[in-house]
């Protein structure tokens, strides 16, 4: 049983966590059951009176993991941390998620560039890690919402990425629907073209005026609209978000830890039980807290380092115990990491606590209120054993792809170069580095090829040349995307989307 970060009273199965995506009390879904050790001990001190919760720890062997296929990890994983799901539905999950989708079973593989070694997560439909979470989280939210007899119709915002994975990830989808929402004129070329030619019969996108901001404002106050709720739940609809504090987007996302981990044993690279860095680009704190995750069930791990671009609130916090949300926001060329507010990291500091939930409802609500707040020591301390951090300017990750082209002949895209950049000093003193990247290099072709030295205006030019440059090909998807045929061109005022999402009820219920 899951319950809330911020109350052990506040609980669901997964199958509602799934549904819900956020606990009724603002919090977020944790599972009480991960994680011995130190936390267990701190939480006892702590007079934790939930004694029940830490009864039967979640935990792999390194059998369940070293030489199995993805899929086997996914069916143990899925199985030990979604237990209201049968294996049947697992197995139905995994086939309908991965079969196909990406380039080859492996679906994440570890690629050696230079002393370090890169983890692949880009090479699902859409080119981007999303694909690796946003192609189940469809899968197990059909399979809730069979309990409950509803349906789901998905609500997103975008800046660019999340967009298209999740209308991919939705796309036809028993139960389901999806509406997404993205500033006009302020996602790139091929962003554009990736959302517009989404083919489905449950899928729509609109360009809405303004920048993201509004975008995003729109869809909270429809989620807040209690007249379109009602309105929804008459026909037997939900509202429903695919944003990443929804277990379901969580969960898939520990297994590329655990695969990568039994691949590098599989090549020599380390021996079984050696620690290894996990280096991971953080926006919102999924990625990284579902290496947590993978760490609390046993995956041996030395550190894990989170990397930042300029808006570095994260790298603030891990180094002083403090997250400062009241400061500068910067547009930059890692777009999927220029984020304020983390939400994952919640769930850290649950754990980290000693799952101290009391502890943890007082910051969240000084975020709240004063855009601020500050952990205790203890707190800071377990975070501290674990966690590195640092952060990388626009032009550390510009000149980061050059040196790296320059010298592997690999090409990083700005995400990665992130991850890459602040992980290479540790790196170089020797340790096994596990560098996370997140997206294809062809999805920013300007940014990757203006490192490489040459500055393009236009992004589909600057795609031809990067093919040229790159010895590791283009994804088919983005190879043919300028001229494939465009399926939505909706333009409408932020007014509007209310009346768009009237429709897609209406067209959901049937
Ligand atoms: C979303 C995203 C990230 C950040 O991941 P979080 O889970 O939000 O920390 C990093 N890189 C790319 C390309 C992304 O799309």
């Amino acid at each position: 049983m899951y319950n809330s970060t911020r109350s052990v009273n506040v609980k669901a199965t997964a199958k509602n966590a799934i549904r819900k995506g956020l606990a009724d009390d603002g919090g977020l879904f944790v599972l009480p059951n991960l994680g011995e050790g130190e936390n267990l001990e701190s939480a006892a001190a702590e007079g934790a009176t939930d004694t029940q919760c830490c009864d039967v720890l979640i935990k792999l062997e390194p059998q369940d993991y070293l030489g199995k296929s993805y899929n086997e990890v996914v069916k143990t994983v899925f199985s030990k941390l979604l237990d209201d799901f049968s294996s049947e539905e697992i197995n139905d999950c995994i086939k309908n998620a991965y079969t196909g989708t990406f380039e080859n079973d492996e679906v994440a593989p570890v690629k050696k560039v230079g002393n370090m070694f890169v983890l692949e997560l880009f090479h699902g439909p859409t080119s981007a890690f999303k694909d690796v979470a946003l192609t189940m989280l469809p899968q197990l939210m059909s399979k809730s919402l069979a309990v409950s007899g509803k349906k789901a119709l998905i609500l997103t915002a975008t800046s660019g990425d999340t967009g298209k994975a999740a209308m991919n990830g939705f796309a036809d989808v028993e139960n389901t629907a999806i509406c997404v929402y993205y500033p006009h004129g302020g996602v790139s070329a091929v962003q554009h073209m990736q959302m517009a030619t989404q083919k489905g019969a449950n899928v729509d996108v609109f360009a809405v005026e303004g920048n993201f901001d509004d975008a995003q404002r729109g869809v909270k106050e429809l989620f807040m609209d209690e007249e379109l709720n009602a309105y929804a739940a008459e026909k037997g609809v939900e509202l429903s978000s695919a944003n990443s504090i929804n277990i379901g987007r969580l969960m898939p996302q520990i297994i590329y830890y655990f695969s990568s981990y039994a691949q590098l044993v599989k090549d020599g690279q380390i021996g079984d039980g050696d620690k290894i860095i996990f280096s991971v680009p953080t926006g919102n704190f999924g990625d990284v807290l579902a290496g947590y995750y993978a760490y609390l069930m046993g995956l041996p791990v030395e550190k894990f380092i989170v990397a930042s671009n300029k808006n570095d609130v994260l790298d603030e916090f891990i180094k002083t115990g403090t997250y400062d949300a009241n400061r500068e926001f910067y547009k930059t060329n890692s777009p999927s990491m220029d984020i304020l507010v983390s939400s994952n990291l919640e769930r850290l500091l649950y754990y980290a606590s000693g799952k101290n939930t009391e502890k943890v409802a007082g910051w969240m609500q000084e975020l709240k209120e004063n855009g601020k707040y500050t952990i205790d020591d203890a707190t800071k301390g377990e975070i501290s054993k674990l966690f590195l951090s640092g952060s990388a300017s626009e032009e550390k990750t510009l000149s980061t792809i050059h040196e790296v082209y320059q010298e592997t002949d690999y090409v990083l895209d700005t995400h990665s170069a992130i991850s890459y950049a602040i992980a290479k000093e540790y790196a170089d003193a020797g340790k096994t580095v596990v560098s996370l990247s997140t997206a294809s290099p062809y999805k920013f072709p300007q940014a990757v090829m203006s490192a490489l030295g040459e500055d393009i205006t236009d992004e589909w030019e600057a795609l031809e040349k990067l093919k040229v440059a790159n010895s590791d090909p283009c994804p088919a998807a983005l190879a043919n995307l300028k001229n494939a045929e465009v399926l939505h061109d909706a333009v409408i005022e932020k007014q509007q989307m209310r009346d768009t999402v009237i429709a897609a009820i209406d067209k959901l219920a049937g």
